[in-house]
């Protein structure tokens, strides 16, 4: 899929309008970004890279969880809590699935209503990438613009089905697992791993018939929580119950996300966290461009292949056949 923006604007306008908060602008810059066309790749980047300085500012929020768990009604009332603050709030949806088959997950229906017309809300999907690390480098891009236009809080949305909550982890500050009460086996809905990535869980839907089976669930993940590793941050994660829809919980998670800041702050855990971030991003890219390089090459692909196929057979050592690629490819 080639994505192309026509480039009126010079970079220099591009960078401008950005810094003056100008979401329109905001928008075509991250179309700008998710192009394949090499000459917006170009311009993209030097955006980017221009825009650097004015960026990580922002608190980083990751918000995951199944679909239907409430992740948009949650965001629509988390947002509207923190534009009503003046706070500006910027929402990036990232999307797996859009990826790989025409239909979308985040996409398919009327998101976020009001938060979308708020004029302190931004609101974009940044699901453009065929590999979860072109989408990881998007939305990193994304965000940086998104700090450059002023925007305050991030959230990066997606959706708890495979492997991208990992991604986007290494993405963000803070990450909120959305959880429902009783939906099967309690700990079954959401992989463990992803449970011990989280700095906070929300029980969703905390309303009517369902507020003692989210109270019994909160007491529930909270004690499995207890009984992880304590974490990198020295942070020890909080469970919270939640209803979009009566507002119930949502001031409480602020707070939580506004303690986990200070906490991490105060350990000097932020920075070093973001440092470590910025080296993934630089190793994840060597690593994808690497890859490029080799796939650039017909011999190289042509041998891939059919060490593919050798390997398959059990005919030669995965290892092996991936030194002979290096090794033909440095000439080394
Ligand atoms: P997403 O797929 O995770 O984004 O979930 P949605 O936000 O679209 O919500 C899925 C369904 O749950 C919708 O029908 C919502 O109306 C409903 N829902 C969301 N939040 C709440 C809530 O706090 N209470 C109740 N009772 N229903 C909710």
């Amino acid at each position: 899929m080639n994505k192309t923006v026509s480039n009126r604007l010079s970079l220099a306008q591009f960078s401008r309008e950005i810094l003056n908060g100008n979401t329109v602008v905001l928008a075509q810059a991250i179309t700008l970004i998710e192009s394949t066309r090499p000459d917006d790749i170009v311009v993209a980047n030097e955006l980017v890279e221009k825009l650097l300085p004015h960026s990580g500012k922002s608190i980083r929020i990751g918000i995951t969880g199944v679909p239907g768990v409430g992740k948009s009604t949650f965001i629509e009332s988390f947002g509207k809590l923190l534009t009503a603050q003046s706070k500006k709030i910027a929402v990036l949806a990232v999307d797996p699935s859009s990826s790989k088959t025409k239909g979308s997950i985040l996409g398919d229906k009327t998101r976020m209503d009001e938060l979308s017309k708020d004029p302190y809300a931004f609101i974009r999907p940044t699901s453009t990438g065929t590999t979860l690390g072109g989408v990881a480098d998007r939305t990193r891009e994304a965000i940086i613009l998104c700090e450059a236009a002023g925007f305050e809080i991030i959230i990066i949305e997606t959706v708890g089905v495979g492997q991208s909550e990992t991604v986007v982890r290494n993405l963000v500050d803070f990450f909120l697992l959305l959880m429902l009460a009783g939906a099967g086996d309690e700990l079954q809905g959401i992989k463990k791993g992803i449970m011990e990535m989280a700095d906070g869980v929300v029980i969703t839907k905390a309303d009517g018939e369902n507020v003692s089976k989210a109270n019994q669930a909160m007491a529930d993940y909270q004690h499995a929580l207890h009984l992880f590793l304590e974490s990198d941050s020295g942070w020890k994660p909080k469970v919270i119950t939640s209803s979009a829809v009566e507002n119930q919980g949502i001031h409480e998670t602020w707070q939580l996300i506004k303690d986990y800041v200070s906490f991490a702050q105060s350990n000097n855990y932020f920075k070093k966290n973001r440092e470590q971030q910025n080296l993934i991003w630089f190793h994840d890219t060597l690593q994808h461009l690497l890859r490029n390089k080799l796939n650039q090459s017909k011999e190289i692909k042509l041998k891939i292949k059919s060490f593919e196929k050798a390997i398959i057979d059990n005919a030669v050592l995965p290892s092996r056949a991936a030194q002979e690629i290096i090794q033909e490819f440095f000439g080394a």
